[in-house]
């Protein structure tokens, strides 16, 4: 505890009533980003390993792809997160999956410390770093402390993630006017970064703007990106954790007020005030915007602008599949498709596609050269071996185990391909089912001398082996139950690099039609079952024919080319926030 003002950082002047006429005469922002003005994005988890930060999947690689996007296409832009002191991984015991934990220091990854800012929980006052890192017209924000924890430690309506949340909210809301920048817009990257938009609020209404036109102008100038589909399964906060971890950082009666009014039953969803808080709502793939169940406090039903993920096509894709690109004039500059990128396609012949999967080939045996199996076995891959594979969280709803529902249809497809099967995915702490699945899964294989050796379970899966997979192998097997996947990105990878895709029609797949990829559908779990074998045989047949492989990969191409490019979302973001 300290005598000083905690959370007290006056404005010079109050940032925003200038524009406020501006903001509440128009639908949309008109004002212009700039350095001092950027795009800011919010998120509690970002995948970035490069800068020191690991996240948990779709979701963070999302908001690192998204800063790297902005930084290729010059777009002023602050990203803020935590940097978590903590990360966890996963090793092989035998069969079993153990969990580890790595401390990470920010300063062996370029960021500098700036300044310190205190936030006020439990009747303490707990001071937060600030340290950032540069690029040219991006930043990464990072609140930070020693006892920060880990990403999604404790469960997610615990005291400790609403603690990581009111940190990164009001934490990082001081952090921006510390480095004297001001939001023109704040893009709640998921309901968790809900107290930045509060922080707002507060800073607005306790700052002489009236309270009504505060709310207005927050809501003007915020963005609700939503990756979830159901809000019933959505964690909630009790009113006795607000007034320990949330009340004491609000310096106006009136806010502490209108978020008290929002308890139904002494209990809060954060989605249904940060609906009330963000006029501009977004989805990640067209599907998942139209069938996203969400309702607002008076029960109407929510809308969200489908704007589809893409991913950093620099990043992910292979340099030398992305030269072929760019002299083949398929993507331009900032990788946004060309006006005749289809037509260019017909570039991709068969023996262009061998000669660079055989370079992806080399890439995924590095990949491997320090990742055992489950057998404790280092994977090398000959260029005539033929790779499925299977990476992503295991998580229910993606069914990691429906390919192995009938062991000896797989083993008779494996065999007679002398093919391949990569499983890589990581188990949430925690999570007794998947990985009681998985255990079972391995046991079963272990049985069979053939599929033993032939099917890999690859621990710790992470942005590396992500890469390493989609480069080297041949084709991807991506079945989430219909309906359940917000937009997934790991097939983005695997089409931007030449394999195959076997999906169902979900997610951000969904965004083009199920012809233009090896489509899984069926009436019951037993019928997609029977097609996603079928399709698999159907994957080994193209990859030894020309015509067959050509024909697919310019299709799936031609599809979702425009879906993958990470600029063609930016644009999408843009022209939604800063319409012309
Ligand atoms: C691309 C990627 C994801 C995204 O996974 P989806 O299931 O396709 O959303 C998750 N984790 C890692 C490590 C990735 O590289």
């Amino acid at each position: 505890m300290q005598d000083e003002p905690y959370f007290y950082h006056p404005l010079e002047n109050i940032e925003d009533i200038d524009d406020f006429e501006t903001a509440v005469n128009r639908t949309h922002l008109t004002k212009s980003l700039s350095p001092e003005r950027p795009y800011t994005y919010w998120t509690l988890e970002i995948y970035d390993q490069e800068n020191g930060i690991r996240g948990g999947g779709g979701l963070g690689v999302l908001a690192a792809d998204t800063r790297r996007i902005a930084e290729q296409m010059g777009v002023p832009f602050a990203l803020i997160t935590p940097f978590y002191p903590s990360e966890g991984h996963q090793k092989m015991d035998g069969n079993r999956v153990i969990d580890e934990h790595h401390p990470v220091d920010y300063r062996n990854f370029g960021f500098k410390y700036i300044d310190s800012v205190n936030i006020k929980c439990c009747g303490t006052l707990c001071h937060l770093d600030v340290v950032e890192k540069c690029f040219r017209s991006s930043r990464i924000i990072c609140i930070t402390e020693p006892n920060f924890g880990e990403l999604y430690s404790g469960m997610s309506g615990s005291d400790h993630r609403l603690y990581q949340e009111v940190s990164l909210g009001f934490g990082g809301y001081a952090a921006l006017k510390l480095l004297g920048l001001k939001p023109a817009i704040m893009q709640l990257n998921e309901v968790a970064t809900f107290f930045a938009a509060l922080a707002r609020l507060d800073e607005l209404a306790s700052n002489g703007m009236d309270f009504y036109e505060a709310v207005v102008y927050t809501r003007k100038h915020t963005l609700y990106t939503n990756h979830t589909l159901v809000q019933a399964a959505e964690a909630e906060f009790g009113i006795e954790q607000f007034e320990r971890f949330v009340y004491p950082n609000l310096k106006s009666p009136a806010v502490r007020k209108w978020i008290n009014d929002k308890f139904v039953n002494g209990k809060m969803k954060l989605s249904s005030v940060a609906i009330e808080i963000a006029e501009l709502r977004s989805g990640v793939s067209k599907l998942h915007a139209r069938v996203a169940n969400y309702h607002d406090i008076a029960g109407n039903k929510v809308k969200f602008k489908a704007i589809t993920n893409g991913i950093d096509m620099n990043k992910w894709v292979m340099p030398e599949i992305m030269k072929f690109y760019h002299e083949n004039n398929i993507v331009d500059s900032i990788n946004y498709p060309t006006e005749k990128f289809i037509g260019n396609l017909s570039a991709i012949t068969a023996d262009k596609i061998r000669e660079l999967k055989r370079r992806g080939r080399i890439v995924l045996n590095e990949t491997l050269a320090n990742r055992p199996d489950q057998n404790g076995k280092i994977l090398h891959f000959d260029d005539d071996e033929f790779i499925f594979d299977f990476k992503r969280r295991f998580v229910d709803y993606k069914r990691p185990e429906l390919p192995f529902k009938n062991l000896s249809r797989l083993k008779q497809i494996l065999e007679s391909a002398n093919a391949h099967y990569i499983l890589a995915g990581r188990i949430h702490t925690g999570d007794d089912t998947m990985a009681g699945k998985l255990y079972k899964l391995l046991d079963e294989i272990k049985k069979d001398e053939f599929l033993s050796s032939h099917v890999h379970y690859i621990a710790d899966y992470d942005e590396k082996l992500a890469y390493g997979l989609s480069c080297g192998s041949n084709t991807a097997i991506n079945v989430p139950i219909v309906g359940l996947e917000a937009c997934g990105t790991s097939w983005m990878k695997d089409i931007a690099n030449l394999n195959l895709l076997i999906s169902t029609h979900d997610g951000g797949v969904a965004d083009a039609s199920y012809d233009n990829y090896l489509s899984v559908r069926g009436a019951s779990e037993n019928d997609e079952l029977e097609e996603l074998y079928r399709r698999m045989e159907e994957a080994v047949n193209a990859w030894q024919n020309d015509f067959d492989l050509e024909f697919l990969m310019q299709k799936q191409l031609s599809a979702y080319i425009p879906v993958i490019s990470g600029s063609r979302m930016m644009r999408d973001y843009l022209d939604y926030l800063f319409p012309a």
